[in-house]
């Protein structure tokens, strides 16, 4: 663990997300490196971000597992020298090949060997979570972090929730992009008809597909990204045809997670005894990766992250 943030100095800025930006750290005795992600609240909305932040510390402070980048100290940022500010940061494992995001703008698209590796280490970290009642929400290539091993871990519980619980949860928080049709129906959502964990393999089922295609899977390359067309595509639109090349257990996988209907979707337990993961062949994703992280990102996420007032 790090006891004083102001034992950690800067040693680069690693990317920027919505709530703030992660930077690379040293701690000035042990030499150890990390990554700090230091969150930043909006005046106007700084209740809302201060409950997402003290969720998302208690959730990490909860989880403990290989398939999950470790959490290793929470700080209120008073004292942090930060050229934005910010008012909460956590100490987290540094995963120095950054993240899928990273390995597919480089790759573009991934074999099915190591998109098999990828959806097994993932569905071994949710397995983890769903089993602490805890649904991640936001599944997707930039939250899917790989170290200098070549393992994937998932990360950023920024809009996570713990299940079955009684309080009311924002239903369309998360990116646009990677959401269940289920996320879209308020109704369904608040109605308490579902506990989002299916939320979370359709994600993976995204995901997975857009490793295989090399583009974001479910707008097609001549559509037009707004969110209306978006929704219509993951609500309603026919399942996409891949190409020939792609196996039939890849197929059948990634459409048990694609399953529109939440109650015939797969579960985390029956796609991890799916084919197409049991049979991948080694736990990292290495010999791949090359130099990724000292690439700047050129392609980012479908960036439909917000609902349209
Ligand atoms: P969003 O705000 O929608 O989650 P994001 O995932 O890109 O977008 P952040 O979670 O703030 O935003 O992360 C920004 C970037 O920093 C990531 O894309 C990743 O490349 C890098 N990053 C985050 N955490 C780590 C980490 N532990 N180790 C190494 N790099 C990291
Ligand atoms: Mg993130």
């Amino acid at each position: 663990t790090v006891d004083n943030v102001l034992d950690l100095e800067k040693v680069a800025v690693l990317g920027h997300g919505h709530g703030g930006t992660v930077y690379k750290v040293r701690h000035k005795h042990s030499a150890n490196v990390y990554a700090l992600k230091v969150l930043r609240f909006d005046e106007g909305e700084m209740k809302i971000q201060q409950e997402a932040a003290v969720r998302e510390a208690e959730i990490l402070k909860r989880v403990d597992s290989s398939f999950i980048v470790k959490c290793y100290g929470v700080f209120d940022n008073e004292v942090l020298d930060t050229d934005n500010g910010g008012d909460l940061c956590f100490v987290m494992e540094y995963m120095e090949s950054g993240s899928l995001l990273d390995i597919l703008n480089i790759c573009h698209t991934l074999p099915e060997k190591v998109i098999s590796v990828v959806g097994r280490r993932v569905l071994e970290g949710l397995h983890y979570l769903h089993g602490m009642q805890i649904v991640h929400r936001d599944i997707k290539p930039s939250n899917l972090l790989i170290n200098s091993k070549g393992e994937i871990k998932i990360a950023d519980f920024g809009v996570s929730i713990v299940a079955k619980t009684n309080e009311e949860h924002e239903w369309c928080v998360g990116t646009c992009a990677y959401m269940s049709p289920e996320r879209f129906d308020s109704e369904r959502w608040n109605g308490g008809d579902c506990d989002g964990f299916a939320g979370d393999i359709w994600s993976v089922g995204v995901v997975l597909l857009e490793c295989f295609v090399g583009r974001y899977p479910l707008i097609d390359p001549g559509q037009k990204l707004d969110w209306a067309t978006l929704m219509c595509n993951i609500c309603f639109a026919e399942k996409m045809v891949l190409p020939d090349k792609a196996s039939p257990e890849f197929r059948n996988f990634v459409w048990r997670c694609l399953e529109k209907d939440w109650r015939a979707r797969g579960t985390v337990e029956e796609l991890l005894d799916h084919p197409f993961v049991t049979t991948c062949c080694s736990a990292s994703v290495e010999g791949l990766l090359g130099n990724a992280s000292e690439t700047s990102t050129q392609k980012s996420e479908p960036s439909l992250a917000k609902w349209p007032d």
